[in-house]
């Protein structure tokens, strides 16, 4: 068990714990009470500090809401079956967010330097983290450009935050996909594998269209031939086709899911075969038409695994049978969560435990 380093605190005068329903935990809406900050100015970052939630003074010259230098991070801490807290695969997760930092020209921060953040601020507002079964606290690092200036540069100044926010199980109802055949995400060579603010507003677009269409998705493809399937939604995509897990081969057009990464671990601990590779539309055509393609599911922090009910290709509906308690997707679901809550033993070291 790691003791919380001494990192500044300036608390809260009125915590709004008692103001938040926790039997009604929509996705993002109530932020903790706690935020921790740094601030990189003169080539370094500052210590972290923890401070109430609140407002922050910037103008509107700043970098970030011009050129676009904004990066994120998801995660969750989980409340374990012995009362103490676990953030999940925090070192991974630190290791995307030094990519996403590096492909946006922006300062690398250190592990020692986000861990204390995390940690600090999880411990601090740890009534904050849920107790019902698959509710979470969920948490939210952003690094973004904060120079204040109209000429385009790369900034000088940035700003780390974290916030964090009580979440229920993610539900929703199995996705309706379209496969889409003309706008893209990302493109080989592009931003698609780090997590920057852009690629969602570029995505948003696309989506209300399928919306408008009666989907509630779209399944990426390539962007040279859409013929190849890159992720769904603002998630990785995974299949069951004959018995097997596949997934597409990461390149980098694809997030570099750690949900995605954690799946495959357990799958291929409980003897499952895992094929990351090239997958067509084609493919997935020919699956549903012999019958070999039984499950197709979402994965991401937010919602663990997420059913698709049926996919739309070139113009016909191919539904999925109904997704029951034996299914490979929700099996892994079970297991995973069982090892982020402590129900069975961390074997990969993923759990980084805070007291509760
Ligand atoms: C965050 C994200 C994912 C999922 O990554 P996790 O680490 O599993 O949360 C997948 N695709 C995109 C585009 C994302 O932004």
């Amino acid at each position: 068990m790691t003791t919380a380093p001494a990192i500044a605190i300036q608390k809260t005068t009125h915590s709004r714990l008692k103001e938040t329903d926790f039997n009604n935990l929509e996705f993002g809406k109530y932020i903790s009470d706690h935020m921790v900050m740094a601030d990189w100015a003169k080539g370094e970052w500052s210590e972290p500090h923890i401070l109430p939630f609140g407002e922050l003074k910037m103008t509107p010259a700043i970098l970030a809401l011009h050129y676009g230098q904004a990066i994120f991070e998801g995660m969750k801490a989980f409340r374990m079956v012995d009362g103490n807290i676990n953030i999940f695969r925090p070192q991974k997760h630190h290791e995307r967010l030094i990519k996403s930092l590096d492909r946006m020209c922006m300062p690398e921060i250190p592990y020692d330097l986000f861990i204390q953040s995390l940690h600090a601020l999880v411990e601090l507002d740890k009534e904050w983290v849920p107790r019902s079964e698959g509710a979470s606290l969920y948490i939210r690092p952003v690094v973004f450009a904060s120079e204040s200036r109209l000429g385009v540069k790369v900034s000088d100044f940035y700003k780390f935050v974290v916030m964090t926010s009580p979440v229920g199980p993610y539900y929703n109802k199995p996705f309706r996909l379209k496969v889409e055949g003309h706008y893209t995400r990302t493109a080989e060579g592009g931003t698609g594998f780090a997590k920057c603010a852009g690629n969602y507003g570029g995505a948003f677009y696309p989506t209300q269209l399928a919306k408008k269409e009666g989907f509630d998705q779209v399944l990426w493809t390539d962007h040279k031939e859409h013929k190849y399937i890159d992720e769904v939604g603002m998630m990785n995509v995974m299949f069951v086709m004959n018995g097997k897990l596949i997934t597409p081969k990461l390149n980098t057009a694809i997030l570099d899911g750690i949900t995605r990464d954690s799946i495959i671990t357990i799958a291929r601990e409980e003897g499952l075969t895992v094929e990351e590779k090239r997958i067509s539309i084609d493919d997935l055509e020919d699956g549903f038409k012999s019958k070999t393609l039984t499950e197709a599911f979402g994965c991401g922090t937010a919602a663990v695994v997420a059913p698709i009910a049926m996919i739309n290709i070139r113009g016909i509906d191919y539904p999925f049978p109904p997704v029951d308690a034996n299914s490979i997707q929700q099996r892994i679901k079970k297991r995973l969560l069982q090892i982020r809550t402590g129900a069975e033993p961390d074997r990969y070291g993923w759990n980084h435990i805070v007291r509760g």
